[in-house]
């Protein structure tokens, strides 16, 4: 399966987001947009008008999907964001759906906020985690109260905390996303420091890092323009991303940070490459730096 065959058999509608982990899954929309839409740094779904669709309408579009080549679907992936807000029984009926369909689909992975994750309830999660649903991708964004509040993303450290210990004891797999530079110049320190306090206290098995990229359609951006948040410059990315891996003491946790937006692609196992990945940042700055790159490259204040 890949990307090709869910977008010409499953009728998405674009523009379809999915993790990096997912690019041989079967893409099926069982939301349209995103439930809150307000973050201030995103643009993702800005164009889109939130819905969420019926069983019915998932059990239309699997029947659509050719029956050859149904047996070769291994994994689906349920977009958009942020799917896990869908009400508890219509997922398990989606998930019965999709097994009766895919009967060789391993599992179901989705995106899920931590506010979706706490608006179930534990037995839930325990039901939907049986029904096939095995990763959750959770954008935490930062652990810092006062980033989260001024990016108007709902919810806080102590939310994204309690999330996370719900869905382990559900059994979930969590791969987190948090974004480099977010806090901004203002906030760099609280942030780094935030974010790996939340990560240490409740260590997912994937932890990623982006970088923040102010697109025009995010209200950031005008913010950015009014001199109302102010960016890292690429120095100040890698500083706060070096301080960020310092301070992280989770062990097999498998971090990544190869997103486009990201200077440099990184791989490693935590805390065993610890050292590697924080050498492999302080290489690459020099090395920018005695380049020029730094400052060609666009970094915290480019536009795609
Ligand atoms: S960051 Fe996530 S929750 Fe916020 S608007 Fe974008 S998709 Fe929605």
């Amino acid at each position: 399966m890949n990307e090709l065959m869910s977008g010409f058999f499953m009728n998405l509608e674009e523009p379809v987001f999915r993790p990096p982990r997912e690019h041989d899954s079967l893409i099926i929309q069982a939301t349209i947009g995103c439930s809150r839409n307000g973050c201030l740094f995103c643009a993702m779904y800005k164009g889109k008008k939130f819905r969420i669709k019926t069983p019915a309408e998932i059990e239309r579009e699997a029947a659509a999907f050719p029956a050859p080549l149904r047996s070769g679907v291994s994994k689906i992936f349920l977009a958009d964001a942020n799917a896990f807000c869908i009400k508890s029984d219509d997922l398990l009926e989606m998930a019965a759906i999709l097994k009766k369909y895919f009967v060789n689909s391993r599992f179901i992975s989705i995106y899920a906020s931590p506010l979706d994750i706490l608006e179930k309830s534990g037995g839930e999660l325990e039901a939907l985690r049986k029904a096939g649903i095995k990763n959750l991708y959770v954008g935490l964004e930062t652990g810092s109260d006062a980033v989260l509040k001024i990016m108007n993303k709902p919810g806080g450290f102590a939310e994204s905390s309690l999330a996370m210990q719900k869905a382990h004891a559900a059994g979930f797999v969590l791969s987190v996303t948090l974004l480099l530079g977010i806090g901004g110049k203002k906030y760099t320190a609280e942030h780094s420091f935030e974010s790996a306090r939340l990560i240490n206290e409740c260590p997912p098995r994937f932890v990623n890092t982006l970088t923040l990229t102010l697109y025009k359609t995010a209200p950031l951006y005008k913010a950015a323009v009014r001199g109302d948040f102010e960016t890292l410059s690429n120095d100040g990315i890698i500083e706060e991303h070096c301080d960020f891996i310092k301070r992280l003491t989770v062990n097999r946790v498998i971090y990544r940070s190869n997103h486009v937006s990201n200077f440099i692609g990184l791989e490693g196992v935590l805390s065993r490459d610890k050292e590697s990945l924080l050498a492999a940042l302080s290489k690459f700055k020099q090395e920018s730096v005695s380049n020029n790159f730094i400052n060609l490259k666009t970094g915290g204040n480019y536009e795609i």
